[in-house]
């Protein structure tokens, strides 16, 4: 399995395509984020405040060789058009990658006749190419399509896992088959709190703790409140196997 090296393209100064009240740059940093957040350790994000395009970037880098690349793009058209799609170097052939990630935007960002694409006129396919990495250049649909930018928007996590997946990476959220159990807990008539991680509960000495969980767990479910009796209830049914 490689690991995945993710470029948000534009950035720094440059917001790339607009519509619909977003930016390219803006929401293809928010989806590279996502991916970070579901790949953990086998993503490395590149430096979302630099556009390699630009600082030629691509051309720098130092990666080891298990590493492939995935630079993220939003398009740029007419209100109607619609579609993600794959952009490869044109001395190469599309490899698996390249293909479950069209697959994977065919299901979810249809509109395109081909989906996967080659160019030989754009610096960072070619940049890479001469270095000898693994990289594709992918347009997450049409920011001037309303529908695409909703797509966009609302099936970010599904997208974020499919991009993972195309390169064979489970998203951590889909390692337990059901959504993060993570919760915060506090008792009726009582000043202890619990941070619950859906097996175990386990009580904050103090409000530092607190704070600590719900920094390092993203999105956590704050203060559920329970009685004394749901409390022993919980804690019955996690005694049990
Ligand atoms: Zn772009």
């Amino acid at each position: 399995m490689p690991k995945l090296f993710v470029i948000a393209g534009h950035g720094a100064g440059d917001p790339g395509a607009c519509g619909n009240g977003f930016s390219e740059a803006e929401r293809v940093r928010v989806l590279a984020r996502k991916i970070k957040e579901l790949g953990g350790g086998n993503v490395i994000l590149g430096d979302l405040s630099r556009d390699y395009y630009r600082d030629n970037g691509v051309s720098t880098l130092n990666l080891p060789k298990e590493y492939q690349i995935v630079e993220l793009h939003m398009d740029a058209g007419q209100e109607t058009a619609r579609g993600g799609h794959v952009i490869i170097y044109s001395g190469f052939h599309a490899d698996d990658y390249d293909k479950a990630l069209a697959d994977m935007l065919t299901d979810i960002l249809p509109g395109r006749s081909q989906m996967i694409v080659k160019r030989d006129n754009l610096a960072n396919p070619e940049r890479a190419a001469m270095r000898g990495y693994g990289y594709r250049l992918v347009e997450f649909g049409f920011i001037t399509n309303a529908e695409d930018v909703k797509v966009f928007n609302t099936q970010m996590d599904d997208i974020a896992s499919g991009v993972l997946a195309a390169f064979g990476i489970e998203a951590a959220g889909n390692k337990t088959g059901g959504e993060n159990m993570g919760c915060i807990l506090s008792v009726n008539g009582t000043t202890t709190q619990y941070y619950f991680d859906g097996r175990t509960i386990h009580p904050f000495a103090n409000g530092k703790e607190k704070t600590v969980i719900k920094k390092v767990c993203n999105g956590i479910t704050d203060s559920i409140k329970l009685t004394k009796d749901e409390l022993n209830d919980l804690k019955n049914v996690l005694k049990r196997s």
